[in-house]
């Protein structure tokens, strides 16, 4: 399928693929049992400059957009979407700073990790806040010049080993989901540790953390954007971000199917190769389908916020403003649907397509030292973090009714 790409991206898709071979695929499966960082590869990504892709040539980065970082996350993730989570999570982290932060916040913590020095996490989930965000418990007081973080943060993907944290906690508990704020807060910082690691069943490359606060002080001005925006910058942030785990997803439902074909064209029973077979070739139709459907929704979804957000970049970055300030001056709208709809889809495709790979290759595709099975518990994740797939289709959903409701004011004042 031609999706116009352009020669710079041919080139990135390329790279990030040939990266992928060259340094995650000879040490993913020892990363997955062993549940090490791989900071090697980590390192190997950043000299070919894959960091930076999508971040702008202001602070370091290649001026690419939200397609070019979804080309990496998709490539590399087709060899080891474990690995690929530090890439992609240091994204989550590094957006909310890019739409919500000031210039000077922008300057400061974006360049590190645009050449790939820094990684960077997102830290919103806590114990009794997962899909309810508004249940934030986590506070943060405000002290003179600082704001004082007191609280437990859970499931923080690149836990430990990022430097820059983006923190969600409330400043004025009695206004609920309108007292969350969100913080920039940098390793190291006095008063910050970490709790427990995660001892998962997929992306086992990736350190999921418990994050623990004890009187953190931290300065005033890592306050992104206002107090109470906290919900507001995370779900802005989703609106660009999820496309990204749809990338993951995506990856590795292709991935899987790369090693599936090569296992079932030489595999013989009853004298014939197992592709030769109707029932098999089916589900190689129906998964090869599935998986280009996804690629052309998550594709036009990224072109779509390039498109729109573009323009707004330039203009926030020449003017020293807030990117979200200048989305509402020039009245661009979110993208809270599409993204919802590609991460939704493509998660569901990916953990639909992995397990048909493990049923196409029998027994030796349930085996940990033949590669099908980790993409199977890979893709499990993706119907998960950055909102449930329940909570995506609640947005789905609730974005529909809003729109019918708004076309039918339109009409009733047309008529
Ligand atoms: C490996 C891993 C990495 C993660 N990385 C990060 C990270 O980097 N940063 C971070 O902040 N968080 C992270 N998370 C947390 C993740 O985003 C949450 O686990 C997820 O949002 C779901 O929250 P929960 O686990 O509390 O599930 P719950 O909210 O308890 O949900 C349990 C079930 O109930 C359903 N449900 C809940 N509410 C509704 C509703 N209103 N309608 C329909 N169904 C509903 C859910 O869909 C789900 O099936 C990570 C999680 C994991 C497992």
């Amino acid at each position: 399928m031609d999706y116009e790409l352009t020669e710079t991206q041919e080139e990135i898709k390329n790279l990030a693929y040939q990266v992928a071979l060259r340094d995650l695929k000879p040490v993913r499966e020892k990363h997955d049992a062993d549940g090490t960082f791989p900071w090697d590869a980590v390192k190997k990504m950043a000299a070919a400059d894959l960091p930076g892709v999508y971040l702008p040539e202001a602070y370091g980065g290649l001026g690419g957009g939200l397609l070019d970082q979804v080309l990496v996350v998709e490539q590399l993730s087709r060899v080891c979407g474990g690995i690929a989570l530090s890439f992609a999570a240091t994204g989550l982290g590094a957006l909310p700073i890019m739409l919500l932060g000031t210039a000077e916040q922008r300057q400061k913590y974006i360049p590190d990790l645009a050449a790939g020095r820094k990684l960077a996490a997102f830290s919103i989930t806590e114990p009794a806040a997962g899909s309810d965000a508004t249940a934030t418990k986590t506070t943060a007081k405000l002290d003179g010049e600082h704001y004082v973080l007191d609280g437990t943060k859970i499931f923080v993907s690149n836990g430990e080993v990022a430097e820059t944290y983006v923190v969600f906690a409330s400043t004025n508990p009695a206004r609920g989901a309108r007292g969350v704020s969100a913080f920039i807060v940098e390793k190291g910082t006095p008063g910050f540790g970490f709790g427990k690691k995660e001892h998962k069943m997929g992306i086992r490359a990736n350190p999921t953390y418990e994050l623990v606060f004890q009187n953190c002080r931290v300065p005033k001005k890592n306050l992104l954007y206002k107090e109470g925006y906290g919900l507001f910058t995370a779900q802005t942030t989703f609106d660009c971000s999820r496309p990204g785990v749809a990338a993951q997803a995506l990856g590795i439902a292709q991935g899987a199917m790369d090693e599936t074909i090569a296992y079932i064209r030489q595999r013989k029973q009853f004298g014939q190769p197992i592709s030769s077979f109707q029932a098999i070739q089916h589900m190689m139709a129906d998964n090869a389908t599935q998986i280009e459907a996804s690629r052309a929704l998550l594709y036009a979804t990224a072109k779509s916020i390039d498109k729109a957000m573009k323009p707004v970049y330039d203009k926030a970055i020449a003017d020293n403003a807030i990117v979200y300030d200048v989305m509402q001056a020039m009245n661009v709208r979110r993208y809270t649907k599409e993204s919802a709809m590609s991460k939704c889809y493509c998660s569901d495709v990916a953990m639909k397509v992995t397990t048909d790979c493990v049923q196409m290759c029998g027994g030796i595709g349930y085996m940990a030292d033949f590669p099908v099975e980790k993409y199977m518990r890979d893709a499990k994740i993706t119907q998960i973090y950055e909102g449930t797939n329940q909570i995506q289709r609640n947005e789905i959903a609730a974005m529909m009714i809003k729109e019918a409701a708004s076309s039918a004011k339109a009409d009733a004042v047309s008529a």
